[in-house]
This record gives structure tokens, C-alpha cells and sequence, in this order.
């Protein structure tokens, strides 16, 4: 297993200094299954402000289409030969339904119950549980009846709208498919690749190299490893979890899915203690029969490169070329998520 990285040095004549000589470093790393590269740069202070959430959230409740008196009137249901009944429903408020906004076949929206606004620190292991229990349920559902697009079982979690998110109130995005969103892909390639080349699984390679080495390991709990990124996407890095022994979302016990929720709650409440409160969160998953595979997550903490004008942390080099910038060494983001784990 490689980490690879390049470094890269800028020289600058500093005005503020008579045009003194100003050396700069960055560094440009690849992913060591991918070969993805990212941009470890912009060298800051990982802390930002939070935002006014009572004015953020002021309003948005009255016509909230997830919120419990709403929820059951105005979303949409599934047609009797792909779930009977429309929608699946859960204790708490919690409703799974189609998604109007639809980018796939089967694609459903899971609301986390009944409370509209949730700080990031206040979403409880429980919750997190039941809402998975919830999709997976759907999941089962659609492989039982033989869909065609029950190949792939994703959740992804956008929270709060600096991640992607139009509604305040706490929901995942839940979709089968038989097409491999394009990350998702290129990791399956790669790891068949891999397997092919080594004889053994990636992901069980990369959880005992940095099992060994230590410097990007944040815990275990149960069969997950919880990592920081080597090359990561987010701004303020990436967390990573891979199950052991599990090559799809189907493969998840209810232990696992409480250790990935224990997991998730832990990684939010270092990342509040930066003032971030906003983030993506995907399943990434291979099928039953992918040996090559294992089921990981990857959990992206969102913020702005400029708060005050909106700028998200995301610009021309990552939305055209798709080369990511993180702000500090992944390193040093371990140090300080590790202590909440
Ligand atoms: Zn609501």
C-alpha cells in the first residue's frame, strides 16, 4: 500500500515585509486505491463561527412538507407493486417515501421523525439507528420483490443546507441502483483491480496499515475502523469507517449500524468543536458478491471558504476538475477529532 504524495513549495516576495522571500508548502497526495488526487493547502486554523441558527431555522417549520402534521399529506407514495401501503412508517414521525425529486429509478426520502430542527450534537445514537433500521427495511423490501435496481443500497445524509440540503428538517436520501454513482465506481474498479493484482482485499489492507501506523486512526468500535482520510475531500478532512467482513449495506447487522451511529455521533461532536455544523455523509457499498469490496462510509464536514458573503468550500477546482482542498494535514485533523473517540 502506497501513500503517495508530491511536495509542492511557493515562493512569494512579501510586500508587507520589503518583499521579503516568503516560502509557502503545500502538498498534493493520492488516494492510495484511487489514485485521486487532493490538495492539502490554504493552511488555516480549522475553527469557524456558527451561525445564528434560531434565525436561520425562524420560519421554515410552517411549511415544512417532513414536519408531522404535513408529512402524511403532501409526500408522495410508491405505487402498491413496488410498496404496498405507499410508505413505510416508523415510531416517531419517522415516514419513507418517494423522493420528488427523483435521480434514479428508486429512489426514496426517510424523514428522522418528527422534531424539525436537530443541532448537529443533539442528533441521538437512537435516532440515527432507527432512521438506518428504516431504509434498511426498504432495502430488504425491494431485493425481496426482485427490482431491478436493487443492486447497490445507498444512504446519503445531507445536513443543513450549507451541505446540499433545501430543508432544515433532518431526513436521508435513500436509494437503490444499478448504477454506481462514479466514485462509487471507480473504488469497485480499483478494488477489483486490486484484489487481482495482491490477492487480498484493499479495504482489509488499508485498515491494518493504519491500524500499524496509527497517525490516521481514530478507533474501533465493534468491526468498524474509523479513520481520517489520507487524501482527503472535505476542507477540514474526511472520516472514513469500514466494516469488517461486511461487502454491502445488505451485510450490516443492528450491531453495525449502532456502531456506525455511535461512530457518527462521535465524529459530529469534534467536528462542532471546529463550529462546523453541516455535513454529507454516503454509504459506499459493493454487492453480496463482491469479495473485493467492504462496506465503508465517508463522512464530509461542510463550511464556507467566506461565511459572511455565503462562498461555499466548494469552487472551480473541485466542481470542474474535481481536485479537493483540505486546509490542514489530515494528521493534525486526527489529533483533534481523536479526542471524542
Ligand atoms: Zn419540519
Amino acid at each position: 500500500m502506497e501513500f503517495r504524495a508530491i511536495q509542492k513549495e511557493t515562493v512569494i516576495l512579501n510586500p508587507l515585509k520589503d518583499m521579503e522571500r516568503r516560502l509557502i508548502p503545500s502538498e498534493i497526495r493520492f488516494d492510495p486505491l484511487t489514485g485521486r488526487s487532493a490538495r492539502i493547502c490554504h493552511f488555516m486554523k480549522l475553527q469557524w463561527d456558527k451561525p445564528d441558527f434560531e434565525k436561520m431555522v425562524a420560519g421554515t417549520e410552517a411549511n415544512c412538507p417532513f414536519c408531522p402534521e404535513r408529512v402524511m399529506k403532501v409526500t408522495p407514495c410508491f405505487p402498491d407493486e413496488i410498496l404496498p401501503g405507499g410508505r413505510m412508517v416508523a415510531s416517531d414521525g419517522m415516514v419513507l417515501f418517494p423522493n420528488l425529486a427523483p435521480y434514479d429509478s428508486l429512489g426514496a426520502v426517510a424523514t428522522m421523525g418528527g422534531r424539525h430542527f436537530i443541532p448537529m450534537t443533539e442528533i441521538e445514537k437512537d435516532r440515527i439507528v432507527r432512521a438506518f433500521d428504516l431504509a434498511m427495511g426498504f432495502f430488504r423490501h425491494v431485493k425481496e420483490i426482485g427490482h431491478p435496481e436493487a443492486v447497490y443500497h445507498l444512504i446519503n445524509w445531507n445536513y443543513m443546507p450549507v451541505s446540499g440540503s433545501s430543508i432544515i428538517h433532518p431526513h436521508l436520501q435513500v436509494f437503490s441502483t444499478s448504477s454506481a454513482p462514479n466514485l462509487m465506481r471507480e473504488e469497485l474498479q480499483a478494488a477489483r483491480a486490486y484484489m487481482d493484482k495482491n490477492g487480498s482485499n484493499y479495504w482489509d489492507d488499508l485498515v491494518a496499515a493504519e491500524t500499524e501506523k496509527g497517525q490516521r486512526l481514530l478507533g474501533r468500535i465493534g468491526r468498524t475502523t474509523w479513520l481520517t482520510a489520507y487524501a482527503p475531500m472535505g476542507v477540514a478532512g474526511d472520516v472514513v469507517a469500514v466494516v469488517d467482513g461486511a461487502r454491502s449495506t445488505l451485510e450490516l447487522t443492528d450491531e453495525d449500524l449502532a456502531d456506525i451511529a455511535d461512530g457518527l455521533r462521535k465524529t459530529m461532536a469534534a467536528y462542532d468543536k471546529m463550529g462546523i455544523y453541516s455535513f454529507n455523509m454516503n454509504f459506499f457499498s459493493g454487492t453480496e458478491g463482491d469479495d473485493f469490496s467492504r462496506f465503508h462510509l465517508v463522512f464530509s464536514p461542510r463550511t464556507f471558504f467566506n461565511q459572511a458573503l455565503g462562498t461555499p468550500d466548494i469552487g472551480a477546482l473541485r466542481n470542474l476538475f474535481n481536485e479537493t482542498l483540505c486546509m490542514a494535514f489530515p494528521e493534525e485533523i486526527n489529533q483533534s477529532l481523536k479526542a471524542s473517540f
